[in-house]
C-alpha cells in the first residue's frame, strides 16, 4: 500500500474534547480598560480545541465521534449542526442547562489577537456519562487536548487505557500535567512553546527526551521547521514541514494531530504518519480560518502523490 492509498475501511477516532464559538471582533487596536473603540468587522465561527480536532480527523478519512458538551443557548444548537454538517457522530455531545463555550477575540490591524474564553458548557464535562465509554471502546485513537477540566480529561484517558485504545493528548492551552492523567497517555502532541513551558527545556530535542520519560510517545510540532518524533528507547526522528507561502496558521496543530491520529489509527507507520499530517497542516496554513481551512483526504492524497 502507497503512502497515498485510503484504505477501504475507514477507522474510527473518538474525540473528547471542548466544543466553542468563536466571536471575533476586527479592531485598528483594541481597547485599553475602561475603553470603547468600534470595530471594524465581526465574524462567528464554530471553533475549539476538541471541535477542531474532530474536523480535521473526519476530513483526513475516519469515521469521527466528538464527545463534549454544547449549552441549550442557540450557540449549542449551532455548533451541533456544524459538527454534523461535517459528517461527526454526535451521540456524545450533550447539550447542558446554560451558555455554551465561547471565545471572544480581538484581532487588531497588525494581527495581534488577545483572547477570553468562557467554557460554558466545556467547564462541566469533569468526567463520562453514559454511553462515553463505548464511543471510545469502539475507536482505533482517542483523541484529547486541555479545554475540558482536568478530571473530565483524565477520566476519558483511564477508559481509553482500559479499553487498550491509543490515547494521543495534545496539551494545549499548556498547564502542568498530573501523573494520573501522563500514565494513560500514549503519545503526547505540544507544540514547542508547550513543549519549553511543560519541561523547562527551550531545546526541542532535550525536551523530547525529557518528556519520553513521563510517556512512551512524544511529537513535538515545530511550525514550519516541521516535527520531531521519538519512541522511549528509539532515535529521535525529524520530518521536515512542506514549504509553503502560509497565510494563516491557525489550527496548524489542530490539523496536524487530526491527520496524524486518522494515519495512526490505519496503522501506518511513524514517519508516514508524520508525512501525512505535515501535508494536511501545509494545506491547512495556505487558507484562511481553522476548520475551514482543513483539507479532504483526496487533497492531501493529491500533494503526497
Ligand atoms: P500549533 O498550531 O499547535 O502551534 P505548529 O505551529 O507547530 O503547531 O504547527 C503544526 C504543524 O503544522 C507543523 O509541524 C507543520 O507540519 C505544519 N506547519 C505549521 N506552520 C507551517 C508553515 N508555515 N509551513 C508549512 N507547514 C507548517
Amino acid at each position: 500500500m502507497s503512502s497515498t492509498t485510503t484504505p477501504s475501511v475507514r477507522p474510527r477516532i473518538a474525540v473528547f474534547g471542548s466544543v466553542n464559538m468563536d466571536l471575533v471582533a476586527y479592531v485598528d487596536s483594541a481597547p485599553g480598560r475602561g475603553e470603547t473603540v468600534t470595530g471594524t468587522r465581526f465574524s462567528q465561527v464554530p471553533g475549539g480545541k476538541g471541535a477542531n480536532q474532530a474536523v480535521a480527523a473526519a476530513r483526513a478519512g475516519a469515521d469521527t465521534a466528538f464527545l463534549g458538551a454544547v449549552g441549550e443557548d442557540a450557540f449549542g444548537t449551532q455548533l451541533r449542526t456544524n459538527l454534523v454538517e461535517c459528517g461527526i457522530e454526535v451521540s456524545g455531545l450533550r447539550t447542558l442547562g446554560g451558555a455554551s463555550g465561547t471565545a471572544h477575540i480581538v484581532v487588531e490591524a497588525d494581527g495581534a489577537n488577545s483572547i477570553i474564553v468562557v467554557p460554558g458548557a466545556n467547564g462541566e464535562v469533569t468526567g463520562l456519562r453514559e454511553g462515553d465509554q463505548a464511543l471510545i471502546e469502539g475507536s482505533a485513537v482517542l483523541l484529547l487536548q486541555l479545554e475540558l477540566p482536568m478530571d473530565g480529561v483524565a477520566a476519558a484517558a483511564r477508559a481509553g487505557r482500559a479499553a487498550g485504545v491509543p490515547t494521543v493528548l495534545t496539551p494545549a492551552p499548556a498547564r502542568d500535567l498530573p501523573g494520573e492523567l501522563l500514565e494513560h497517555v500514549d503519545l503526547l502532541v505540544p507544540n514547542q512553546h508547550e513543549a519549553a513551558r511543560l519541561t523547562g527545556e527551550s531545546d526541542p530535542r532535550t525536551a523530547l527526551a525529557a518528556l519520553l520519560r513521563t510517556v512512551p510517545e512524544v511529537i513535538v510540532t515545530l511550525g514550519a521547521d516541521g516535527s520531531l518524533y521519538g519512541a522511549r528507547g528509539g532515535e529521535p526522528v525529524h520530518v521536515p514541514a512542506r514549504k509553503t507561502r502560509p497565510v494563516d496558521t491557525t489550527a496548524a496543530g489542530d490539523t496536524f494531530c487530526g491527520a496524524f491520529a486518522v494515519a495512526r489509527a490505519e496503522g501506518r507507520p511513524p514517519e508516514e504518519c508524520l508525512r501525512f499530517a505535515a501535508a494536511a497542516a501545509a494545506i491547512s496554513v495556505q487558507r484562511h480560518g481553522a476548520a475551514p481551512s482543513m483539507p479532504e483526504r483526496a487533497e492531501v492524497e493529491e500533494l503526497l502523490a
